[in-house]
């Protein structure tokens, strides 16, 4: 069987980022469900090539923290060329969702599940580190949940000539960014950790923590400024000191004093997440009802 547009059939449209669409879909052949990720890129047969070959690593990266990928292809219509990938469906959605969620429901995610988004994560950026790879956007909408309450990483950087053919501008401006690459510093395994820090604070209080709540609102440039310049936020007293410590040090604006997802899977949070026995199943089951 081949991956094109004539062998599925899109059931519905999951979201939307600033580069790409994703619909859940129905590969015909098998009757698999996946999810599907379009996005515009500039026509160039030979860069085409080369992004085809960068995928392949996906391919080998197989991991229970990183989100399965079953293929890409390319496809031409009347708004010009894209590229198609296709993965894993994620039915409990994504982190953002599942706080959207809580927030709806007056409710927080607690410190349980926050630590073991915390492993997930850690675990997925050491599986991708021994591939050399950066994963580079780590943030809410990123970390998705299984049906079965398995957590798990997806959209990482494994193709830079990928990213360079992406008919977009903005690429790469992320809120998320570590201070060092605001200011236009190389990538380091340590940048990924400065954004699972705040992907944790964002999750625990259902909003992204800068500017602080209370602050007047601030342009990109300014908020960008902040990040760099002023206070770090922080886990608040309701959750235990383990807890506030991992992400105090998640935080840590120079990369050079900050932990690598390494040295912070020996973090005493992430070490009682690791024990304790939570079922994420009936968790994820309990956020959307039980028919989603
Ligand atoms: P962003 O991550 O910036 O929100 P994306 O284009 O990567 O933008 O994804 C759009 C939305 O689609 C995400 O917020 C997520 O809710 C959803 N999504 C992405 N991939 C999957 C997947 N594999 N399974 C289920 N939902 C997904
Ligand atoms: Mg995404």
């Amino acid at each position: 069987y081949v991956l094109k547009d004539e062998n599925i059939l899109v059931m519905r449209k999951l979201g939307e980022g600033s580069v790409g669409t994703v619909h859940k879909v129905e590969y015909l052949p098998t009757r698999k469900i996946m999810a599907r990720k379009t996005m515009a890129v500039y026509p160039d047969e030979a860069n085409h090539k080369q992004i085809v070959r960068e995928l392949r690593l996906l391919k080998q990266c197989q991991s229970p923290y990183i989100v399965k990928f079953f293929g890409a292809y390319f496809s031409d219509d009347n708004d010009g060329q894209s590229i198609a990938i296709c993965m894993e469906y994620c039915e409990g959605g994504s982190l953002e969702a599942v706080y959207k969620r809580a927030a709806q429901l007056n409710a927080q995610i607690g410190e349980g599940v926050l630590g073991k988004v915390a492993l997930a994560v850690l675990n997925g950026l050491v599986h991708l580190h021994s591939y050399r790879v950066i994963h580079r956007d780590v943030k809410p909408s990123n970390i998705l949940v299984t049906g079965r309450g398995e957590i798990k990483l997806c959209d990482f950087g494994v193709s830079g000539e990928l990213v360079d053919s992406i008919a977009q501008t903005f690429v790469g401006t992320s809120y998320y960014m570590a201070p060092e690459r605001i200011q236009g510093d190389r990538y380091a395994v340590q940048s990924d950790v400065w954004s699972l820090g705040l992907t944790l604070i964002e999750a625990s209080q259902n909003q992204f923590p800068f500017p602080p709540p209370g602050h007047p609102q601030l342009s990109v440039i300014e908020l960008l400024e902040y990040i760099i310049h002023m206070p770090v936020p922080e886990m608040d007293t309701r959750f235990s000191d383990e807890c506030r410590d991992f992400v105090r040090v998640c935080l840590i604006k120079d990369p050079k004093e900050r932990p690598t997802p390494q040295q912070l899977l020996r973090h005493a949070f992430v070490v009682r997440a690791a024990a304790k026995k939570l079922d994420l199943k009936s968790w994820i089951e309990r956020v959307w009802g039980f028919k989603k």
